[in-house]
């Protein structure tokens, strides 16, 4: 017996009343098929509802309940999966009752998705090819085809972009969505939006049906289909075959807001958000903003100069430091150079191993003896050798006993400790070494 989908009729109720006809006990669970649904499923792009299914009629205490995270459209039946399965049997008289959040969240999302591709196709000819709606985000990805995409209709164009035989003059066709058309876009659709146009729906049993419709895209589906179309069907600003839930005005959707453009497969990949998401987008990006201008003490004007002109101070900077540390390097490595040894231990606090190496390389040109060099802070020791001493072999007998790891050849080796008295005790062992 087939489900009676009562979202299609009303997409705001948000409760009913149902008698379960199958219980299917699945590998992800437990599935239930009842007589009729609020929950719409998975579909169009949109994630399925979910809420909850409560035992009717049974004292609230010990009344059989469950959540719902998914519900599926399998033909003419609607199947509901259960976090958890209390026991429910054929037969039970249940109540159903979906997320209105989650669901009008949804609802604002798609038809938000709609407009703005009504608004890509009229104004730019740009055919909505790819949509994605995300925890993350939504996408669209807009191609621009030339002739007109198959079944599609050109009544909804003005007819200065049409050519003689009713097809999208592509003589004039952009190759991808800039974003000053992004712009013009976004701005087109928040009017669609503003002028709380109506949305309806129409169900259709077969395709030829459908595709009387004016709508924008070619009618993938074969039997079953719904066509959404917002404002005046005779002149739509938007008109698209659609299985999801949408609010029955345009208004509804509050804002549509676009981020971003990256090119994708040939086509434009266009990143949005509608409805409470690209409200609470935008209210996240003024703070984000206002933390900005509040730590560059800048206004929304000087903003971005004051941020430029950080990052060119940085860069000087940093090629003083490059020249600094270089002039450090040399003069260090010639001091070590100055006072001959057998054995020279040096540690360092603020110069980085990095620099220890450059030290190193220097001084231990044409040096007898056992030159060490240490990094405290990074509890690391550089071991230059020359004169037939092995600095690797001697890494390697000593450093085990402070738990040292490390190694190398016999002109150079390096270790590295878990603390600084490790450091501290390889660095003694290794004097003592040298005095044997
Ligand atoms: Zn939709």
């Amino acid at each position: 017996m087939a489900t009676k989908k009562l979202y299609q009729d009303d997409v705001y109720q948000k409760t009913c009343e149902a008698e379960i006809l199958q219980v299917e006990k699945e590998e992800d669970g437990t599935w239930l098929v009842f007589d009729q649904t609020v929950f719409a499923p998975e579909g169009g792009g949109q994630p399925s509802d979910r809420g909850t299914v409560l035992e009717a009629a049974a004292p609230l205490k010990t009344a059989k309940s469950a959540f719902i995270d998914r519900a599926e459209d399998r033909g003419d039946q609607v199947f509901h999966r259960l976090t958890e399965d209390p026991g429910f049997r054929t037969g039970d008289r249940v109540i159903l009752s979906i997320d209105w959040a989650v669901r009008f969240d949804h609802m604002q999302r798609h038809l938000g998705e709609h407009i703005l591709s009504g608004a890509f196709w009229r104004l730019f000819g740009g055919i909505n090819r790819g949509f994605h709606m995300g925890e993350d985000g939504m996408t669209i990805d807009i191609a621009f085809e030339g002739d007109l995409p198959g079944g599609g209709r050109a009544e909804i164009l003005p007819d200065d972009r049409l050519n003689p035989d009713g097809g999208l003059d592509d003589r004039d066709l952009p190759d991808r969505v800039t974003w000053e058309m992004a712009e013009a876009a976004e701005f087109e659709a928040n009017r669609v939006i503003q002028s709380d146009a109506p949305v309806s729906v129409r169900y259709f049993h077969t395709r030829d049906e459908a595709a009387r419709m004016p709508v924008r895209k070619a009618v993938a589906f074969d039997q079953e289909i719904s066509v959404v179309t917002v404002g005046d069907p005779a002149a739509p600003l938007d008109c698209v075959c659609c299985c999801g839930t949408h609010p029955s005005s345009a208004g509804q959707v509050g804002l549509v807001k676009i981020y971003k453009i990256e090119p994708n497969k040939g086509m434009s990949r266009v990143y949005l958000e509608a409805g409470s998401r690209a409200l609470v987008n935008a209210q996240r990006h003024f703070n984000l903003l206002y933390e900005l201008e509040t730590a560059l003490s800048a206004g929304d004007e000087d903003v971005l100069a004051k941020f430029r002109g950080r990052a060119e101070e940085e860069e000087a900077v940093h090629g003083q430091l490059t020249a600094l540390r270089r002039r450090v390097q040399t003069q260090e490595a010639a001091a070590i150079a100055a006072a001959p040894a057998p054995f020279t231990c040096r540690t360092y606090e603020d110069l980085s191993v990095d620099d220890l190496m450059q030290i190193g390389r220097k001084a231990a040109k044409g040096r007898a003896g056992l030159l060490v060099l240490a990094q405290v802070p990074d509890r690391t020791a550089l071991l230059f050798a020359g004169d037939g001493l092995d600095a690797g072999a001697l890494t390697k007998a000593a450093a085990p006993a402070f738990s040292g790891r490390g190694g190398g050849k016999a002109a150079f080796a390096r270790a590295t400790f878990p603390d600084e008295a490790a450091l501290r005790g390889f660095l003694t062992a290794l004097g003592d070494r040298m005095k044997e």
